[in-house]
């Protein structure tokens, strides 16, 4: 069984990329990051933004949200080594900023990871990710999205609720690890109709 305390080996940002200026976090960050896990995952997993490891740099440690993801993850049954976990926005927030714009311009990003990384299955958490990925959903959410599958870029994903959501209400943490067997299912359906 994985250790659900595990910290998942960091990829860099592709080159040319690391110093990123497209949006006024870059004046917050300390760093890019670019994601965490298995770089060659079929399934990829979103979260809004990077948290406090990106400030531990050379002393990471695993936040409240990489370890509610963890264990709901690990009572799933979904093994931590093989997936890949990015971010809607690259950089880590510190302070107060413009969202819309911070959001249109990182999301080229995500589009470039997915047109390179091809992955079979999305896996998103949390509103901010669902109204960023469906703007042209009025108030897309979570609660309105969870439960069935849906498509971007041509790829099936699904949605389930923030970790950090599921920290704050314990009583979520049932669905949430509901919603990860229905992603483990539908992930290795996709496998097998690849086969
Ligand atoms: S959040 Fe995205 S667009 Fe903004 S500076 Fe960071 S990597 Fe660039």
């Amino acid at each position: 069984m994985d250790n659900p305390f595990e910290i998942l080996p960091e990829e860099s940002a592709p080159q040319g990329l690391q110093h990123c200026e497209r949006c006024e976090l870059s004046k917050q960050r300390t760093r890019v990051i670019w994601g965490e896990g298995n770089p060659d995952a079929s399934l990829l997993m979103i979260l809004d933004n990077p948290g406090a490891r990106e400030d531990r740099q050379g002393n990471s440690f695993l936040c409240g949200t990489r370890e509610t993801l963890r264990r709901g993850m690990r009572e799933a049954g979904l093994d931590t080594g093989s997936v890949y976990v990015t971010y809607l926005l690259k950089c880590s927030p510190i302070r107060a900023y413009n969202k819309p714009e911070a959001r249109k311009a990182c999301l080229p990003h995500l589009q470039m990871q997915l047109l390179e990384k091809r992955p079979l299955v999305l896996f998103g958490f949390g509103n901010i990710v669902a109204e960023a990925l469906f703007p042209w959903k009025e108030n897309a959410s979570v609660k309105e999205l969870r439960g069935s599958w849906h498509e971007f870029q041509g790829i099936p994903i699904g949605f389930t609720y923030h970790p950090l959501a599921v920290r704050r209400r314990p009583n979520l943490m049932k669905f949430f690890v509901n919603d990860l067997i229905a992603l483990k299912d539908k992930w290795n359906g996709v496998q097998r109709e690849g086969q």
